[in-house]
């Protein structure tokens, strides 16, 4: 037994000088690796341009443009007349875990039960969750890039290591087993996927995700997690249906399928999304992790989501929705592969598109201009970030640029991503005011020199 480790007090440390710590800076190392999520962070810069009177057009966001069905409102409203405001489960309330796991279980052709389902506050908390529950420091998370920047935040923030999953135009944004396995090795504990995609819109056919699986039973550890981001499964057009890892024999049981209220019932605000753990007792752990953080939520929403699950109504209103982004989709698509400097492909799913502006960061000098920068700021931005912030400070139009989905190995890739979540006038205006600044070279050397171009 160490000496030190009875009762008997130890004599005080007064005599001798405390040992002096190296001042290493106020926050934990840690908290420099954290990354952010730019369309959240871009925010206040829309809202200068407001304030001096300028209409910005938003094409940043990702959140639907519609307003919560009454349905699910209604029952908001009703469970808070009956009390429903006081902490509850953990793990979310029963009634919801149960519509869940009907849902899932049915849609992917599976066999869920309640105790495997945990319920967060939206899709994104169980991202970081997962990586913290899965990964100690050197252990390797395959996520796609460009991708969901919260993927790379977390992984980088708990010195897990990054093996980003380069997603390429040219095979449509998606991917198969034969591009997965590469990455995939003894110290493989999360390998992310995410269809239909944030930011590119890209979908999978049944033969990729066989591959891909595939690829994970025969390379990955068997106790590596796939994470199954499946937040947009209800936002598809062209015929696609949502295809899920989990459904793939032998997948189920390695796979973690996460989804939400966000996209599907356009309710950002309602902060309720979910995940399926491949075991009960994982779930114990996501729920325990739930009481260190946030201890539950709101109860009147869960019963708000349960209802936007099982309600026939919710079904209409995600069609109509989903016929919106398909016109929206198809106008801007039309309008930005007109424009001189850009292409696009068509996305099959969410509600985003992804054009690759290499053409028009040539035209405009924005390759030359990040070229001539200063070592120290050329590092923190690329030409799409020239181009984005050039579109918004000077054109009025909100975008983001392609290190927003992902840093690591995006350099000379020259892309934005535009949301369509926003109505078909201002896309049109939008159209217009890309289309003047694709041509606006004096332009955009004036900005350049105005030095509003980092952020
Ligand atoms: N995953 C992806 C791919 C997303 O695009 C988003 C939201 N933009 C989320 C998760 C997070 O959704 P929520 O708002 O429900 O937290």
């Amino acid at each position: 037994m160490n000496a030190h480790s009875t009762l008997v007090p130890r004599p005080r440390a007064a005599k001798r000088p405390a040992p002096r710590r190296r001042r290493r800076g106020l926050y934990a190392a840690r908290t420099l690796l954290l990354g952010s999520e730019n369309a959240f962070r871009i925010g206040p810069q829309i809202k200068a341009l407001e304030d001096q009177g300028l209409r910005v057009v938003k094409c940043n966001l990702g959140e639907p443009d519609f307003p919560l069905a009454p349905h699910i409102a209604d029952e908001v409203k009703r469970q808070i007349d009956l009390g429903l405001t006081h902490y509850c489960d953990p793990q979310g309330i029963l009634p919801l875990r149960e519509a869940i796991a009907r849902t899932v279980s049915e849609r992917r052709g599976i066999d869920v039960t309640p105790d495997r389902v945990v319920v967060f506050p939206g899709g994104k908390p169980p991202i970081g969750l997962t990586q913290q529950v899965y990964c100690d420091p050197g252990d390797e998370v395959v996520y796609p890039s460009p991708g969901f920047p919260i993927y790379e935040s977390f992984t980088t923030y708990l010195g897990a290591r990054p093996r980003p999953l380069h997603l390429r135009e040219e095979s449509g944004f998606s991917f198969g087993g034969r591009e997965l396995a590469p990455l995939i090795n003894a110290r493989t504990r999360v390998i992310i996927l995410n269809f239909p995609s944030n930011p590119t819109g890209g979908v999978v056919t049944r033969a990729q995700l066989e591959g891909i699986a595939e690829a994970i039973l025969r390379k990955a550890p068997a106790d590596a997690r796939v994470y199954s981001d499946e937040i947009y499964e209800d936002i598809l057009f062209d015929g696609n249906r949502h295809l899920s890892i989990a459904s793939v024999p032998g997948m189920e049981s390695r796979t973690i399928i996460v989804s939400g209220v966000s996209k599907s019932f356009a309710w950002t605000g309602g902060r309720v999304g979910w995940a399926v753990l491949p075991t009960a007792e994982e779930a114990t752990v996501f729920k325990n992790l739930n009481i260190n953080y946030f201890s539950c939520i709101p109860a009147y929403n869960q019963m708000g989501a349960k209802v936007a699950l099982e309600s026939p109504q919710s079904r209409v209103e995600i069609a109509r929705m989903c016929e919106s982004f398909r016109e929206r989709r198809d106008v801007m698509l039309e309008g930005l592969n007109a424009i001189d400097g850009i292409r696009c492909l068509k996305p099959g799913g969410a509600f985003y598109l992804f054009p690759n502006i290499g053409g028009m960061c040539e035209n405009l000098g924005a390759v030359e201009a990040h070229r001539g920068l200063a070592h120290a700021e050329r590092d923190r931005t690329s030409p799409s970030t020239l181009v984005q912030m050039f579109l918004l400070w000077r054109h009025g139009v909100a975008t983001m640029d392609r290190r927003s989905f992902g840093r690591i190995g995006s350099e000379g890739l020259h892309y934005l991503r535009l949301s369509i979540a926003t109505g078909l006038g201002d896309l049109r205006e939008g159209l217009v005011r890309i289309r003047a600044a694709a041509g606006d070279r004096a332009g955009f050397r004036a900005f350049i020199g105005e030095g509003r171009h980092l952020w």
